[in-house]
C-alpha cells in the first residue's frame, strides 16, 4: 500500500521479472544476471508494492524459458499473496515446441503469457509462429503481454493486429510503446477494447499523460520493469508527477496502480 493524501491506494504491479540468464539480452546495465523472488520481495517492500506480475528476465541467447517458468511457478507458491506469475515463450522455437511449454505452463498455474519480440526475434503478429500461441492463450482465458516498443517487429500496430484477430483475448501493451510508439499504443487502445497498457519504461512524462487522458484511466496499468527500473520511480511518475498534471480522482488512480489489472485477471 502507498499513501496518498491520507488515501491507501493498492499497488499490483504489472510487469516485472525474475529468474536466471546466461547471457544479456536488450539492456547492458545494470547487468542482471539473477534476480530471485527474495530479492522481489524486498524491492516491494521498499516500494510499497503489494502485489506483482512477473515473469522470466530476457535471455540473450534462444531458450525455451521452460526452467525459468518453473521457477516463476514454484515462487508463486511460495509466496501466493504476492506473486502473480506469467510464463514467458519464445515463439521462434516453433508452435509445436512453444505450446507444449505453454500447455505445461498452464498445467503449472501460471496466469499469463509474455512474450518480447525483439529478444525472441519474432513479429509479434507473426502468423505461424505467434498466431497458434495466441489460439491456445485465447482458449485459456489467459493475457498475453508484449513487449511493446524500440523496434518494428514490436511495433503498437503489429499487436493492435493480434488484439483486432483475437477479440477475446486481453493482449497487454508493455511499456506502451516507450517514447516513439505511445501515440500508435493510445490509437489501437481506443479501437480495441481487449487492449490495454502498461506505464512501465514510458520515458517522457507528456506522452504519459497523455496515455491516460487520451486513452482513458481503464485501459492504463501501472508497471515497473523491475528490476530494470527501480518500482518506487515507476510508483512516483504516477502518483506524484503525472498526478501534478492529470489531478485524478483516488477512485482512479486506484484502478491504474492495481484496479484494472486485477479486473483483468479477474482476481480480489
Ligand atoms: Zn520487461
Amino acid at each position: 500500500m502507498i499513501t496518498l493524501d491520507g488515501e491507501q491506494i493498492e499497488v499490483v504491479d504489472a510487469h516485472s521479472h525474475m529468474g536466471s540468464r546466461n547471457k544479456l539480452a536488450v539492456h547492458q546495465i545494470p547487468r542482471i544476471m539473477k534476480f530471485t523472488a527474495e530479492d522481489m520481495m524486498a524491492s516491494m517492500d521498499g516500494a510499497g508494492v503489494d502485489k506483482v506480475v512477473t515473469f522470466a528476465i530476457g535471455a540473450g541467447e534462444p531458450v525455451d524459458y521452460r526452467d525459468t517458468n518453473n521457477y516463476i511457478a514454484s515462487s508463486m507458491e511460495k509466496y501466493p499473496d504476492r506473486i502473480i506469475g506469467f510464463m514467458r515463450l519464445n515463439p521462434a522455437k516453433g508452435p509445436k515446441d512453444t505450446l507444449k511449454v505453454l500447455e505445461e505452463g498452464v498445467k503449472l498455474g501460471l496466469k499469463g503469457i509474455k512474450i518480447h519480440p525483439l529478444i525472441e526475434k519474432c513479429p509479434a503478429n507473426d502468423k505461424e509462429n505467434v498466431y497458434p500461441l495466441m489460439e491456445a492463450a485465447q482458449h485459456h482465458g489467459l493475457p498475453v503481454l508484449f513487449h511493446c516498443g524500440l523496434g518494428e517487429d514490436a511495433s503498437p500496430k503489429r499487436i493492435a493486429e493480434v488484439a483486432k484477430d483475437f477479440p477475446k483475448l486481453s493482449v497487454i501493451l508493455g511499456h506502451s510503446g516507450v517514447i516513439e510508439g505511445v501515440r500508435d499504443a493510445v490509437d489501437a487502445a481506443k479501437k480495441h477494447e481487449n487492449l490495454s497498457m502498461d506505464s512501465s519504461a514510458v520515458g517522457w512524462l507528456p506522452f504519459f499523460c497523455e496515455t491516460i487522458s487520451w486513452a482513458g484511466v481503464d485501459r492504463v496499468m501501472y508497471g515497473s520493469d523491475h528490476p530494470f527500473n527501480p518500482m518506487e520511480w515507476e510508483v512516483a511518475k504516477i502518483v506524484k508527477h503525472a498526478q501534478k498534471h492529470l489531478k485524478l480522482q483516488i477512485e482512479d488512480l486506484r484502478k491504474i496502480m492495481g484496479g484494472n489489472l486485477k479486473r483483468l485477471l479477474g482476481i480480489s
